[in-house]
């Protein structure tokens, strides 16, 4: 007796092979049979017209914080993730002194932009080592499957206290020493990887640079030198260096001695330039190493709006007044005729400022009901209003108060030139590369990409019209086995005999992307911007379904992963 079949799907498996016609089968959480099945089960789930395909791996979240109030990791679960792995960009609460808590909340709150107060009373610090911690999150409820790695900056503060920033403090070798075996000991309980990071970029809310940005190479080899000898073990970089040789000898090395992969997350202007960054990718893979850059499945963007931490007018005297009311009554006044030419005469005081204003709205792209993430020069607010004749200003203050002040505007960070993804195009289509940086978790008041491997199928897979799509096979391979391979996770991410049973049953035709919007349900009435989906018929994790027709059903199968286990 089975405990589950799902019959008659639309069969994604996740190795790359064709789409086919098949029954699942699930015994005790594992996929026992795929293909014609007519053993008797406990439940059923018909799925003809439907695609079946593994559950999403997504190796770049932050709910480090979330997954100690929230079982549910929403909204990642939502979008058909059944693993996420925290510990991202060099920052997570462990290691950590009893009292030096605030310290991590506010690189936290600074980095990834997830409100503080919302961590200070969300998290219930039970925890110093960082074992310890992995001992508290497995004795958490949990919906997916957690993986989670050490943080640099939390190890810095943990062995050198305040001078953890201090950019012209070298630790010495005593503390170098310290901080590897931190590393090796978090490793050994079962983290997936270390992770650093070296971008100007990150900093918290004092404007302090993360801990290790300036770490010297003696320290960042020591760190990587923790996984020597382990079966397991990943190292997570995100850095401005990336076009230096000097960062890719650390890291190479780093393969080289370790055997371990690394994944990058490239934060360098001038790595994205000539195709750098896939020339030296393909040269140290061409070497047995496996560097495995992320890739998003579009530009990041900024969401400017009423809804939403960011907007054009958000410094002027007139919304200053007015920023800190509720929406609805903020729309109310801003409707005004009074308010909008006293507001659009701020704008327009400074010739420069006003012209700068004008250059960013051509970056600045309504994102209307459906979204869309590849719009066309004439489809930003610059576009709108040059062919309307009006004044771009003008444009961007009506769109922002209409519709209740609920549109929001997509504005990418970068990776955009011209208006194409040609650098998408090439990165998805390359081996080397991995999906990551949907952020899950983080960013709450001006981002909302977990839902990127819904994005990446939908777009990439079906939808997009301004150049090639990639073959769905292609899509759900890349967005589990890949990922899942890169942590060294190979119990996940296909649809084969053996496997976790960790599947999502997807009405692809009506897979959709809502616009995000903005929901106070985080701690102490934290906001946050949450992305809804419609689509995911199914959400299935260790063969028990978690979503429904887009509602939790209050299922907990998800465990804590240990590396090395
Ligand atoms: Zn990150």
């Amino acid at each position: 007796m089975l405990d589950l079949v799902i019959t008659g799907g639309s069969v994604v498996d996740g190795t790359g092979a064709r789409t086919r016609t098949a029954d699942v089968g699930v015994l005790d959480g594992r996929i026992v049979e795929v293909g014609r099945i007519d053993s008797a089960a406990r439940q059923r789930i018909a799925a003809d017209g439907a695609l079946v395909t593994p559950g999403w791996v997504d190796i770049h979240t932050h709910y480090d914080g979330q997954l100690t109030w929230d079982p549910t990791l929403a909204p990642s679960s939502w979008h058909g993730v059944t693993t996420a792995v925290v510990g991202n960009c060099a920052i997570g609460f462990a290691p950590v002194r009893p009292g030096d808590e605030s310290f991590l909340i506010e690189l936290m709150e600074g980095v990834e932009d997830i409100p503080g107060s919302a961590l200070a009373e969300g998290i219930d610090w039970r925890w110093e080592h960082f074992p310890e911690y992995l001992d508290v999150v497995e004795s958490l409820p949990l919906t997916l499957d957690v993986g989670t790695q050490v943080p640099h900056a939390a190890v810095r503060a943990y062995v050198l206290g305040h001078r953890a920033s201090d950019r012209d403090h070298e630790p010495t070798d005593t503390d170098i020493a310290a901080m590897a075996a931190i590393v090796r000991a978090g490793l050994e309980a079962g983290a997936l990887g270390f992770s650093t990071s070296r971008t100007l970029l990150h900093k918290d809310i004092h404007g302090e640079y993360m801990p290790g940005t300036f770490a010297v190479e003696k320290e960042l080899r020591a760190m990587g030198r923790a996984m020597v000898g382990l079966s397991h073990g990943v190292l997570e970089v995100v850095s401005d260096y990336l076009h230096e040789g000097p960062e890719w000898r650390w890291i190479t090395e780093f393969c080289r001695e370790t055997g371990r992969p690394a994944t990058l997350v490239c934060t360098s202007p001038e790595a994205y330039r000539d195709g750098l960054l896939f020339r030296l990718t393909e040269d140290a893979n061409s070497e047995g190493l496996q560097v495995r850059p992320q890739v998003a499945g579009r530009p990041t963007g900024v969401l400017h709006g009423l809804q939403s931490s960011v907007h054009l007018f958000r410094r002027y005297p007139s919304y200053q007044g007015v920023g800190a009311l509720p929406l609805a009554e903020r729309v109310a006044l801003m409707s005004k005729p009074e308010f909008k030419a006293r507001i659009l005469a701020e704008a327009s005081a400074n010739q420069a400022l006003r012209d700068h204003a004008v250059a960013v709205l051509w970056t600045v792209f309504p994102l209307g009901t459906v979204p869309d993430y590849e719009p066309t020069r004439e489809q930003s607010v610059a576009g709108i209003a040059v062919a309307g004749h009006s004044d771009p200003l003008e444009v961007m203050f009506d769109l922002l108060v209409a519709e209740g002040g609920s549109e929001l505007f997509y504005q990418p960070l970068g990776l955009y030139d011209g208006y194409r993804f040609d650098y998408f195009e090439q990165a998805i289509a390359s081996e080397h590369f991995v999906f990551g940086l949907s952020d899950g978790g983080a960013h709450c008041g001006v981002i909302a990409d977990a839902g990127m491997a819904t994005f990446v199928l939908t777009h990439w897979g079906r939808d997009r019209t301004r150049g090639e799509r990639v073959p769905v096979e292609t899509l759900v391979r890349k967005l589990s086995r890949d990922t899942a391979r890169t942590y060294g996770l190979d119990d996940r991410g296909t649809i084969e005999k053996g496997m976790i049973a960790d599947v999502n049953i997807i009405d692809f035709p009506a897979l959709r992307l809502h616009r995000p919007q903005a929901v106070h349900d985080l701690p102490a009435g934290g906001r946050r911007l949450v992305q809804r989906v419609d689509g995911y018929l199914q959400v299935i994790k260790s063969g028990v379904p978690i979503v429904v027709d887009g509602a939790d059903t209050g299922a907990r199968p998800g465990r804590l992963i240990r590396g090395g286990r």
